[in-house]
């Protein structure tokens, strides 16, 4: 008894600490852009003779930092909503290779301006019954979105970006659901082995400077396990330095006799 009390005020110190941590980083997160805002607006009242093109150099920084800031805030509303909503199953199944197709269709142009293409190589061999999942459409999008544009940011221009679906057979012994594969295949730098565990975690960068320079808010990957979870799947990750980076998502297949 004195031990179960004991766990759970523990779990709940962690709890705290964990909130704190959360609202410690987005302070810091949303402090720099807006520090470096107020600075400009200061510099651009002053006026102090300024020419035309150095005004359109510091209107230039301040809108990149009002972005970085209103991305920010969008993901922290998404992670929210994919909190909130962890713990309710999805209820429609989804033929997932459709899914797929509009999410690389939606991402191809801005794909192409970024000097990247996506190959969709489905190698799923069941012709007549393609997979079908419980999913969210939205969340499912959402996910391939996050995995896709981080291919994008850190993976080598040039060189496809493959988005790969087959069977992956049971999870395990006790689980006899079989379940689907949906692989995000990059060629880039690589990601050294000791910070793959940690890459999930909410404002986990292996590289801020890197992360901030090509848009990132560190909770693409946070956003991407809770979507996960919620479908009841499970999240793989492996990387070769200066090789392929793979993000395998791995998620039960609905029994054709339940649809
Ligand atoms: P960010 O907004 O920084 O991209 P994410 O949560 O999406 O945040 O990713 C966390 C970190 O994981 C990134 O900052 C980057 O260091 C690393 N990362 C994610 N995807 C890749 C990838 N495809 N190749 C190399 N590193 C990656």
């Amino acid at each position: 008894m004195a031990d179960a009390s004991k766990n759970k005020k523990s779990a709940s110190g962690r709890q705290d600490k964990l909130r704190r941590d959360f609202i410690a980083n987005v302070s810091h997160e949303l402090r720099s852009p807006l520090t470096s805002l107020l600075g400009f607006i200061e510099t651009l009242q002053a006026d102090n003779g300024l020419d035309a093109a150095m005004r359109q150099r510091f209107l230039g920084i301040m809108q990149a930092e009002a972005l970085r800031m209103s991305r920010l805030i969008d993901d922290l509303l998404s992670l929210a909503r994919v909190e909130r909503d962890e713990h309710i199953p999805p209820t429609t199944a989804i033929f997932i290779e459709d899914v797929i197709r509009s999410a690389v269709t939606s991402l191809a142009n801005q794909a192409q301006r970024r000097g990247h293409t996506m190959v969709f190589s489905d190698e799923c061999k069941n012709k007549q019954q393609p997979p079908r999942i419980w999913g969210d459409t939205d969340e499912i999008i959402q996910l391939l979105r996050n995995l896709l544009d981080n291919a994008m940011k850190y993976g080598a221009t040039g060189v496809p970006i493959t988005i790969r679906l087959c069977e992956a057979g049971e999870a395990a012994d006790n689980d006899s659901t079989p379940r689907i594969r949906l692989d995000v295949v990059n060629k880039g730098d690589g990601i050294p082995a000791q910070h793959i565990p940690r890459l999930t975690e909410r404002f986990y960068r292996v590289d801020k400077g890197r992360s901030r320079d090509m848009g990132g808010t560190g909770l693409g990957l946070a956003i991407v396990k809770h979507i996960i979870t919620r479908h009841r799947g499970r999240l793989a990750i492996s990387s070769e330095v200066a090789g392929e980076t793979v993000f395998s998502v791995f998620l039960p297949l609905c029994a054709e006799d339940d649809v």
